[in-house]
């Protein structure tokens, strides 16, 4: 096959012939239809036919007017007959009659025009490529802007335009020779490449001014904030490098502008102009500087990142605190405890998870905190455990979806609960649906392996998620946790009410047991108890504290 040559040849055109049902029934052999391809042609009709590039609708067509008995001219096919083999041919045909008039069939030439179709394709690459570094060039960094706008539209995903300035790249350019700056922006183009996802696009704007367009950054402004943050920190630190990066580039620094878009909200032309603005303010503050372009986004990212930050020292500086909430019976007595972490930040004061927890998800942090959770609460099981008037009592600890998908998440527990001699049955996990909608099956082997441990599993916040009957048909979980925001308008809101009753029914039905949440109020508890429910967690009992 002739693919590659430098200057297409023309290739000389060859006969075909079909007969009256529209079947191939002779190709020339003296094509370039070798092996396999001329294989495909004999006796298939057109539609059979391996072409990448016609779909269905296009076979309709030219059936259409091979059907009115028409001539037809240059039918471009590019044909795959193996997944590494690929050629473009050109039929025309006219159709043939017997001398009684009748429709006996088509004949006509074919021409192999890969040649051509190869270099239009790599002029076409050309003119989208930057020629020095092989990145994508303006051009194609802007269509794919378009594209990466249209795309959020739909999602309101956000995405991120990064602009990258070298610092005195005039100054390099006249101290190491025009060769030598070359070798630099190429290695530039290289070190950022290598730090970007497939999804992204890197690009050489111009002279020493790259672009790097990340989408699909997270439909929440404050985590796509953080990931831009993320991104234009990585970007920074690659080009930072020295030394062990490979290349034997002088050092240099780099400005950045960043800027995040959704959605219509702005036009690709106002996306550029904003990140050059960034840049801009960068380099007007001086070299190696990150600028974004609004104040909001600069605040909320260096914010999020400062308290990532803080969050990674929180527990090798003993930051954490493990509260506990009661959990009570009918009788209301205490039962047991849900263990809740806390934040003892040292300027922002006691912080609930609802500052922090998200935060440790996304950055993986959950995963050491999680651990240190469940570590405290076994040691508190084992000391209840050592008093006859305790030893009943449970702690619930809430397990994370990050958690719950390390790979040697039972072995972890095992360990935890062998070092401090903590009696498995008193253990209960809290999980949310949220976190099952991933890898059902290997959720529930994982909970199998705890539950033969001796461990018990609820299902927490029941009815805000999917409440998908499946989960618990398909889980080994013993209790139903009902989300707060039912207790909380029970006695005023019918429709709760109903549906804290279903549940009650439900859970009665599987054998589980229920516990109420968020329960402040005598009369809820007392509504709660007349429906059946017989254990409860909420304010009313005790709110959560420090054991001691
Ligand atoms: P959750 O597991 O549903 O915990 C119950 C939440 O309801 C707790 O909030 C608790 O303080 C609050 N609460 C309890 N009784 C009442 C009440 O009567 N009225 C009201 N308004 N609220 C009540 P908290 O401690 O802020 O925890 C929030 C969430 O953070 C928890 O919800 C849990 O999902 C998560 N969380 C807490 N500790 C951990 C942990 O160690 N690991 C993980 N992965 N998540 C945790
Ligand atoms: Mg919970
Ligand atoms: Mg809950």
């Amino acid at each position: 096959m002739n693919t590659t040559s430098a200057r297409p040849e023309r290739q000389a055109p060859w006969h075909w012939e079909q007969d009256a049902s529209l079947r191939f029934v002779q190709v020339d052999l003296a094509s370039s239809l070798s092996g396999p391809l001329h294989a495909a042609f004999s006796g298939r009709h057109w539609s059979e036919l391996p072409a990448v590039n016609v779909d269905e609708g296009g076979w309709r067509e030219h059936l259409q007017r091979l059907d009115a008995h028409e001539p037809f001219f240059h039918l471009e096919l590019e044909l795959s007959a193996q997944a590494d083999s690929r050629l473009w041919i050109s039929l025309s045909g006219v159709p043939v009659f017997d001398g009684g008039g009748t429709f006996r069939g088509y004949r006509g030439v074919g021409r192999d025009i890969t040649g051509e179709r190869t270099a239009e394709a790599t002029i076409a690459s050309l003119s989208l490529m930057d020629q020095l570094t092989g990145l994508s060039n303006r051009r194609l960094l802007l269509e794919r802007l378009h594209s990466a706008r249209l795309a959020s539209v739909r999602s309101r995903e956000h995405g991120a335009l990064v602009f990258i300035d070298i610092d005195k790249f005039r100054d390099l350019n006249n101290t190491l020779g025009h060769a030598s700056a070359d070798r630099l922006l190429v290695a530039v183009g290289t070190r950022l490449a290598a730090c970007m996802r497939d999804c992204d696009t890197v690009a050489r704007m111009a002279g020493d001014v790259f672009a790097v367009l990340a989408p699909a950054l997270g439909s929440d402004s404050e985590r796509a904030a953080r990931n831009a943050h993320t991104i234009a920190d990585k970007l920074a630190l690659a080009l930072a490098a020295t030394g062990d990066s490979g290349d034997d580039t002088p050092p240099f620094t780099s400005s950045l502008g960043v800027c995040l878009f959704q959605g219509a909200e702005a036009s690709v032309e106002e996306v550029v102009q904003r990140a050059e603005r960034a840049l801009q303010e960068a380099k007007q503050q001086g070299r190696r500087v990150t600028r974004y372009f609004d104040v909001q986004t600069e605040t909320l990212a260096n914010q999020r990142a400062a308290q990532e930050q803080a969050l990674s020292r929180a527990l090798p500086c003993g930051e954490l605190r493990l509260f506990y909430q009661p959990v009570v019976n009918a009788a209301q007595q205490v039962i047991g405890y849900e263990a809740l972490v806390r934040w003892q930040h040292p300027q922002q004061g006691l912080l609930t998870p609802g500052h922090f927890i998200a935060l440790a998800e996304e950055s993986g942090l959950i995963v050491p905190i999680g651990e240190w959770v469940l570590t405290q609460a076994c040691r508190q099981l084992a000391a209840f455990a050592t008093d006859p008037a305790l030893r009943e009592r449970t702690v619930a600890v809430n397990l994370s979806a990050r958690q719950l998908a390390q790979p040697d998440l039972v072995e972890r527990i095992q360990h935890i609960l062998l070092l401090s001699g903590a009696p498995a049955r008193r253990l209960k996990l809290e999980i949310t649906e949220s976190m099952l909608l991933t890898d059902m099956g290997k959720t529930s082997d994982t909970l199998r392996e705890l539950t033969r441990l001796g461990i018990r599993f609820a299902l927490d916040d029941f009815g805000t998620g999917y409440s998908s009957l499946s989960y618990l048909k398909r889980l080994p979980l013993s209790q139903l946790k009902i989300d707060q925001s039912f207790v909380r308008e029970l006695l005023t809101d019918p429709v709760d009410a109903a549906i804290v009753r279903t549940i009650l029914q439900l859970a009665k039905s599987l054998g589980m047991s229920v516990v109420a949440e968020g329960v402040e109020q005598e009369g809820q508890r007392r509504v709660l108890a007349d429906m059946g429910c017989t254990e409860f967690q909420g304010y009313l009992f005790g709110k959560p504290q420090p054991l001691e």
